[in-house]
């Protein structure tokens, strides 16, 4: 299946390759996970819609109009105006749009669409900017806060902990694949750099241009891919039984109670 930009999301898509948003959704949950891969029915949600809107601006304004145009029953009310997330958007835009470092950084190819092959699977990325004269990938992202940290379950310390948003959401192991993937393809001998034009969704927005760079991390973010992925490739044919998180939207709207449970046992959902 060659991708394009029509089908790279697409349901076909999804079950040929492997992606970091389908990653990190089967590390999240089993069930939710191969429950929209095989229904391909993958919400909508406001905030990815704000996310494509910021990048469709991202990508210029020919890319722009056509986005509004075809998506106008969900950005515009009966009246023509914008809903309030995309007045967010807009500011949001305003923002990016007037500091130069920003625009500076955002030159380069669009939306680059790209596969390799990562631990016996086939992965698909695509890159917001690709700047090869500055050898840099650039990934845009709209985010609640920058500067806000977040909990998360650390392993390691068996308790939660506070981390900045990059750690949050996780991106790191998006900059290594995307790192990695583009270095194969291109059968490069060393990745190009990775930032990040992050822009916030506060009242007045914030934003920041972020080095991901660091290949000690790339290597152990890909490290621990390797050693997932045999399981996860398993669930997605079929071999193993999707295991339930029994705390997302799927699994509630799903859950069948079996026992009862102590109250004891009532333990904090992530
Ligand atoms: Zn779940």
């Amino acid at each position: 299946m060659i991708l394009t930009h029509e089908n790279y999301h697409s349901k076909e898509a999804n079950i040929e390759y492997m992606g970091v948003s389908q990653y990190k959704s089967f590390r999240k949950c089993e069930a939710d996970t191969m429950h929209w891969l095989t229904t391909g029915n993958q919400e909508d949600t406001d905030a990815l819609m704000v996310g494509k809107y910021v990048h469709k601006w991202s990508e210029g304004p020919e890319a722009f109009e056509q986005f509004k145009a075809d998506n106008s029953g969900y950005i515009y009310n009966k009246k023509g105006e914008p809903y309030k997330s995309f007045i967010k958007a807009d500011e949001m835009i305003n923002c990016l749009k007037s500091d130069d470092k920003v625009k500076f950084y955002l030159q380069g190819s669009k939306e680059v669409i790209l596969t390799a092959e990562l631990f016996g699977t086939p992965w698909k990325i695509m890159i917001d900017v690709d700047n090869d004269k500055l050898n840099y990938l650039l990934d845009l992202k709209t985010t609640k806060s920058i500067s806000e940290w977040g909990w998360v379950w650390s392993p390691d310390e068996s308790r939660n902990i506070k981390v900045p948003f990059i750690e949050e959401w996780q991106y790191l192991i998006q900059a290594a694949v995307y790192s990695e993937v583009e270095r194969i393809a291109r059968d490069r001998d060393k990745p190009k750099d990775f930032y990040m034009i992050a822009v916030s969704k506060e009242k007045i927005p914030d934003h920041a241009i972020i080095d991901l760079t660091d290949p000690v991390r790339m290597e152990a973010e890909l490290l621990k891919i390797k050693e997932n992925l045999p399981h996860i490739l398993k669930v997605k044919s079929g071999e193993i039984e999707p295991a339930r998180c029994e705390h997302c939207d799927y699994c509630r709207s799903t859950k069948k109670v079996d026992k009862i449970i102590h109250y004891t046992e009532l333990r904090e959902a992530w």
